[in-house]
């Protein structure tokens, strides 16, 4: 099997500037509007601890939550089924569509169905799925995966929908605007909803206390498949169930802020069983979930709440895009949880990381992000499947940063070679990838250390000796 190579197919995205730039501009866009929503809230940063803190609790006492879970949404009409794997998921949901002779399903958005990939399961047994999120119908369309967890065709651009629209729904190619377009999916979509025999959607949160799913949406395309049609069937992880129903104010406050810095999402739906006449089934996924669990190092992982603000702020994502990836999970909490499902595919994925920081800072429910990509990697080298240049500099590198004399002749060094070999060299795309979109500034006179040492330490020295005197 191949492994997925992020930085080559970036690399493609990067070079589509005018796309480079919209997404980019977008995503930076919806991290300032969380910033602004967050800092009106004084207590935010309490939050995001108590949030943390919820849901430590409930990984830490998963199995009596799923079972209050189950048998409360069993009272409320629910069919509930488990499934240990995404062949099973799959399964589940055929014979349940087989049982009631479906043949047309709306489907809403679910990072859980299509970490299954289900949809192609079900198109390849003859059931027509139609997904009823616009970004995510624009790239079923396009034959394309979702590039982002709560935006799915954010990497593209008005004229790249317009064109896909003309293609597929008949539409004017030269009509690009948003109004024009919704109205083109609207009519096409309005058709397949009618013709819906059964509905589909993913879950936000599973509320114990209750047995109800919550499901957040922006454009009410939730509550269509789960209320139109006379079956539904919603998927949800291990993972989504919060203890009470009053837990979710808290959630839902720190979920809409943080995926697109709106108060609250336009849509947040509560579903307590099925409607008068209807038949509701909940399928419940481990698909290696309870592997994340049982690993002290890992387990943390499982507390996202799938928000999408960590692909928001990083700034390799905004760079590169989602599809990049090549994996259902992608931007930050990508290249920490794709490993844990194939390790060799996305062994390369740890890596798409400059170690800034920021999906941990901004992630609500505190994900230890940076920490796990640095699990990642030392599993990675410890699996053998590092790559070859990394490995090479990882070598080189260690005998100079274990031992301070030979670091500071490497920086005499590097500054020696900066400033005397020719720019061919030093800016060399080839030696140095850094320099294919940048020049090298004028180098500096002196190293830092030379700096320190002569400006600062003998202040610090001057400080130090001064506060002795004191005592
Ligand atoms: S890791 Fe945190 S920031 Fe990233 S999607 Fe999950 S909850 Fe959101």
């Amino acid at each position: 099997m191949r492994q997925v190579n992020q930085v080559k197919l970036g690399e493609e995205f990067i070079n589509k500037r005018e796309h480079r730039e919209s997404h980019d501009r977008c995503l930076w866009a919806a991290r300032m509007r969380r910033d602004t929503v967050a800092a009106s809230i004084p207590q935010w940063e309490e939050m995001r601890a108590l949030a943390s803190d919820i849901r430590k609790h409930v990984l830490s006492n998963l199995d009596q939550y799923l079972e209050q879970f189950a048998k409360n949404a069993e009272s409320n009409g629910f069919h509930v089924h488990w499934a240990k794997d995404a062949d099973e998921h799959n399964r589940i949901i055929l014979d349940i569509f087989k049982k009631r002779d479906v043949k047309v399903v709306t489907k809403g958005k679910s990072m859980t169905m299509d970490e299954c990939g289900m949809r192609e399961f079900l198109e390849k047994e003859g059931i027509e799925i139609n997904e009823a999120d616009l970004g995510e119908r624009i790239q079923q369309l396009d034959d394309q995966r979702p590039s982002h967890i709560v935006m799915p065709a954010i990497h593209k651009l008005r004229s790249d929908v317009a064109d896909i629209f003309a293609r597929k729904l008949g539409s004017d190619r030269d009509i690009d605007d948003p109004h024009y377009l919704n109205s083109v999916m609207r009519a096409d979509m309005r058709k397949r909803y009618v013709r819906a025999d059964a509905g589909m959607n993913g879950v936000n949160f599973g509320i114990a206390e209750t047995g109800g799913i919550t499901v957040c949406t922006n454009e009410g395309n939730a509550d269509i498949s789960a209320n139109l049609p006379p079956l539904f069937v919603a998927s949800m992880g291990i993972e989504k169930i919060l203890p009470r129903q009053s837990d979710l104010a808290l959630f839902i406050r720190l979920l809409s802020r943080s995926a697109l810095g709106l108060d609250i999402t336009q849509y947040t739906s509560h579903y307590h069983g099925p409607r008068k006449g209807q038949e509701a089934h909940i399928v419940i996924l481990d698909n290696g979930r309870s592997d994340r669990l049982s690993s002290s190092d890992y387990w943390e992982v499982l507390k996202c709440i799938r928000c999408g603000t960590c692909m928001n702020t990083c700034p390799v994502f905004r760079r590169t895009s989602g599809i990049s990836y090549d994996a259902t999970y992608m931007g930050p909490i990508g290249i920490v949880l794709e490993p844990s499902y194939d390790l060799y595919k996305y062994a390369r994925l740890p890596y798409s990381c400059t170690h800034c920081g920021s999906c941990g800072d901004v992630c609500p429910v505190q994900v230890p992000i940076p920490r796990l990509i640095l699990y990642w990697r030392d599993v990675v080298v410890k699996q053998g499947y590092g790559e070859t240049m990394h490995n090479l500099e990882q070598a080189a590198a260690e005998p100079i940063l274990k031992n301070s004399r030979n670091l500071m002749l490497a920086e005499k060094i590097g500054l020696w070679a900066l400033k005397n070999l020719p720019k061919g060299l030093t800016e060399s795309p080839l030696l140095n990838p850094w320099a294919k979109e940048h020049t090298n500034p004028e180098p500096p006179k002196e190293t830092f250390r030379q700096y320190y040492n002569r400006e600062i330490k003998p202040q610090i020295d001057a400080d130090g000796e001064k506060a002795g005197e004191n005592k």
